[in-house]
């Protein structure tokens, strides 16, 4: 198929082909070899134009190929089993739109070792967390939410090698940005040489071109 150029891992492409994916949007077509390439994103795209595969194909097809991250090292000891450490973070605005992204990646993760989870504001927290005990790789998430379970000792962010942050715009116009620059500011996660970071934002007004600057490192800005 399309999504061969460049080489997408074939299990990923199998599930692609399952769920009647023939060819790539152009975000899409894009967005894929630039992340892929190691390199930061800055894509200034609109619902609907395939944005949620621009980051997760391209995310899921280098993760199937290097496989699970190890149980990283950490001060909290054999307390830590209760610690998700996703491989991947996905910010999102709402509750509907982190809900949507979690079901499209367990829709390509299908029968991977990749395993999603997601947590939003609004909903029982508990049930949450005993998700995230149960193993998380890639975790899509409400800011406020995962601040709250930040706070409760029960994420450990050390081994994020993708963040990414969709609807950046909107995020900023529903007063998140405290809590994105406190998740993104958090000791544990990888500092912006150690990470491979992705913004999607409709539009790129002042303070989403300050937040590019601030999260990414010598970024390409793609604008479908
Ligand atoms: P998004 O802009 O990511 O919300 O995607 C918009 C819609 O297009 C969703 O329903 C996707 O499932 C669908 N879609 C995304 N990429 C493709 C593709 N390459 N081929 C067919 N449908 C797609």
């Amino acid at each position: 198929t399309a999504f061969t150029v460049p080489p997408l891992d074939d299990h990923l492409i199998s599930n692609l082909e399952l769920s009647g994916y023939k060819k790539p949007t152009p975000v899409q077509k894009y967005s894929i070899p630039i992340v892929m390439g190691g390199r930061d994103l800055m894509a200034c795209a609109q619902t609907g134009s395939g944005k949620t595969g621009g980051f997760l194909f391209p995310i899921l097809s280098q993760s199937f190929l290097t496989g699970p991250s190890p149980i990283p090292p950490s001060p909290y000891g054999r307390e830590d089993y209760r610690r998700a450490y996703p491989t991947a973070l996905v910010l999102a605005p709402t509750r509907e739109l982190a809900a949507q992204i979690y079901d499209e990646a367990r829709k390509f993760a299908y029968r991977s070792w990749v395993k999603p989870c997601v947590v939003y504001g609004g909903a029982d927290i508990s049930s949450q967390l005993r998700q995230l005990e149960r193993g998380c790789d890639l975790l899509v998430a409400t800011p406020g939410r995962l601040v709250d379970i930040m706070a409760r000792g029960r994420i450990l962010l050390s081994s994020i090698k993708y963040l990414v942050l969709d609807e950046a715009d909107r995020m900023l116009d529903m007063g998140f940005e405290p809590q994105i620059r406190q998740i993104v500011e958090e000791a544990d996660m990888p500092k912006v040489d150690q990470r491979q970071t992705l913004m999607f934002s409709a539009t790129f007004p002042r303070d989403i071109q300050v937040l590019a600057r601030d999260f990414l490192k010598d970024y390409i800005f793609l604008s479908v």
